[in-house]
């Protein structure tokens, strides 16, 4: 993955009085927000990061409003990075760090550019703590933002292995909002009856991938899984931890 930093791409100083943007405070920091350029055939590479500059500083911002961005190649570039807030996700901003895709997003971007997305979320994981959330520009506010395909591939928990693959992200997205339906209705546990089946193998993968341990994803809803899941809940402070996966968690979990 290639790395482009403020000064290699010749970034503006912060339009700013003390010539810095406003700092980041990393405990309030939950999740990451995904834009796009929404421009097609726009500019690539570099042009387009100095371009969302210019666009950004007419508009009386301080600078670039992304945290961080990614062009049509995969290449990174950092925007106001990780110590400062960012300008994109109104109501957002001093919780999120934003990442902006410079392409359109309706279209597939190319496998290294999905790896990028995932090279930073992970990042960001690192940085801020296992509970950050995965969201996209038009879950937080009235947007289409960042595009149908992208925006489903990042609600559906932008999954490591299936960036490779020409997986239906549509079809996934859909078939999320259907276990989230059946969830409502009856949510995953070890009681009454312990559950098993996909649902819970699925439930089982994405403890894992963020740093909890329900044991094997075996499909079946054992007492680590509860406990795993007990402990997820405690992570993320709003939940009440009974290990049992309703619906709250299973959003929490998987989208925000
Ligand atoms: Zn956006």
């Amino acid at each position: 993955m290639q790395f482009v930093s403020r000064h290699e791409w010749g970034a503006q100083p912060p339009a700013t009085r003390n010539g810095r943007f406003t700092s980041l405070r990393p405990g309030r920091v939950k999740g990451v927000v995904v834009h796009h350029s929404a421009v097609e055939n726009g500019p690539r590479g570099t042009a387009a990061v100095v371009a969302f500059e210019g666009h950004h500083l007419r508009k009386g911002w301080d600078g670039i409003a992304y945290n961080f961005l990614i062009d049509e190649t995969g290449t990174v570039y950092e925007g106001r990075g990780w110590e400062a807030r960012g300008g994109a996700t109104k109501g957002w901003n001093s919780k999120s760090i934003s990442v902006c895709y410079t392409g359109h997003g309706d279209a597939k971007p190319r496998a290294k550019v999905l790896e990028s997305f995932q090279i930073v979320t992970n990042a960001a994981t690192q940085r801020f703590g296992d509970h950050l959330w995965l969201s996209t520009h038009r879950r937080k506010g009235s947007t289409t933002c960042p595009g149908g395909w992208l925006g489903d591939w990042v609600e559906a928990g932008m999954m490591v292995d299936a960036a490779q693959s020409d997986a239906d992200w549509a079809g996934i997205a859909a078939y999320f909002h259907d276990l989230r339906e059946q969830i409502t209705v009856s949510p995953l546990g070890r009681w009454p009856r312990r559950r098993r089946g996909d649902a819970v193998r699925l439930v089982q993968a994405r403890l894992t991938a963020r740093g909890f341990k329900p044991g094997r994803a075996d499909g079946v809803f054992g007492r680590k899984t509860a406990a795993a899941v007990k402990e997820f809940q405690r992570s993320q402070g709003f939940l009440k931890a009974t290990g049992v996966v309703d619906v709250h968690t299973f959003s929490a979990l998987f989208i925000q």
